[in-house]
């Protein structure tokens, strides 16, 4: 597929269906680890049109989600120091921490800015000299080389007031956790399309040599996740194993070359904590010691020594970031916990699962008890 058109060609898509069903003799499930991938597949309601032989698994790819508690603690530490900016993504502001939000602070007075990008929190940082600008940057590798990048431009600019908070976790560590885990059953991976534009595809191959799953890298229009579906089976079918990028218009297998050279440049590997999994080896990309003067951690340690966070004990995110459960499971959904008032992550997100249920899946299933 090419053009705009074809996405979504509803003739395509039924061509597709139909072979999945054809090659689907006998039922497997797919774990999409993107949540983006996952709004793609309820909103077109891909997941109903091939339940039963597919079972779409929602893997822990809402960097929102994945941001442990004691994170956002941080920042709301930081929030509440004088003459301090945190500047952050729109959806941080909603995440709780053990006690309060950054949008709750906001309220309260503190200087707690929305952007849609880290330049433009270095532009707060070149407006506003008087203050210390921290950037609370969460993300995968999709954001980690932009983030890095604000980081040298702040240098360039010679700016002493800009530094960042950073919760960077990588995909291929995560996955191999999973596959590690008794408790999780995936038979395949739709592998994240835009993670795929940074690091390509070679990072996945021990997920087919190592553990014998098919990955297919796919895009995020019907058309292509039902292509990369296609794929996985037909990888079976044949007896395959391997990574495949479905979504070949934006991923090629070096990825981007100049985005990798500025991640590791700024970053290196370090064991990460992810927001109800646990802590996971080499997980997470920190600043690197020669740009220490950047990292908000360092800079105001003394600020950051605070008491043990509390997670809600009603929420199971983490069981369903891996997989394990799904969002009907857990007694808070759409009770006590709903997008407007989240208790856990996965409510926050436009990317997180619960959000995902209750946007496209709650109503469905509404409807269908009132009809039944
Ligand atoms: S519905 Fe709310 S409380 Fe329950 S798992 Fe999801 S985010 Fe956590």
């Amino acid at each position: 597929m090419k053009y705009v058109d074809e996405y979504r060609d509803p003739a395509m898509a039924e061509h597709l269906i139909e072979e999945i069903r054809r090659l689907a003799e006998e039922p497997i499930s797919i774990m999409e680890i993107c949540g983006g991938h996952t709004h793609a597949i309820f909103r077109a309601g891909i997941d109903q049109v091939l339940e039963p032989q597919i079972r779409f698994l929602h893997g822990p790819g809402c960097p929102v989600c994945v941001t442990p508690i004691e994170k956002i603690d941080r920042a709301i530490a930081l929030a509440r120091r004088p003459k301090t900016i945190i500047a952050t993504y729109g959806d941080m502001l909603r995440v709780p921490g053990s006690e309060s939000t950054l949008l709750k602070e906001k309220a309260k007075g503190a200087q707690v800015k929305m952007v849609y990008s880290s330049l433009d929190a270095v532009a707060l940082a070149e407006k506003h000299p008087d203050f210390e600008v921290v950037f609370f940057a969460v993300g995968f590798e999709t954001t980690i080389p932009a983030n890095g990048f604000s980081i040298l431009r702040a240098r360039e600019l010679g700016l002493r007031n800009y530094s960042v908070l950073c919760n960077h976790v990588l995909v291929p560590p995560v996955i191999r956790f999973l596959l590690e885990d008794p408790d999780v059953q995936i038979d395949a991976f739709i592998g994240p399309g835009h993670v795929g534009t940074v690091v390509g595809s070679e990072d996945y191959r021990f997920i087919a040599e190592e553990f014998g799953r098919p990955v297919v890298i796919s895009g995020f229009e019907p058309n292509d996740i039902l292509q990369s579906v296609y794929m996985i089976l037909k990888q079976r079918q044949e007896g395959r194993r391997q990574v495949e990028i479905q979504y070949s218009r934006a991923v090629k297998p070096e990825g981007n070359v100049r985005a990798r050279a500025v991640l590791n440049r700024i970053f290196e590997p370090v064991d990460q904590e992810w927001r109800g999994i646990g802590t996971i080896p080499r997980s997470g990309m920190a600043i690197r010691e020669e740009f220490r003067d950047y990292d908000a951690e360092f800079k105001f340690q003394s600020a950051l020594t605070l008491s043990p966070a509390q997670e809600s004990p009603a929420c199971i995110c983490g069981e369903i970031t891996k997989g394990v459960k799904e969002p009907w499971q857990c007694e808070s959904f759409g009770t006590a916990c709903t997008p407007d008032n989240p208790i856990g992550t996965c409510m926050v997100s436009s990317e997180g699962t619960c959000a995902a249920y209750y946007k496209y899946q709650f109503l469905k299933r509404a409807a269908g008890g009132m009809l039944g």
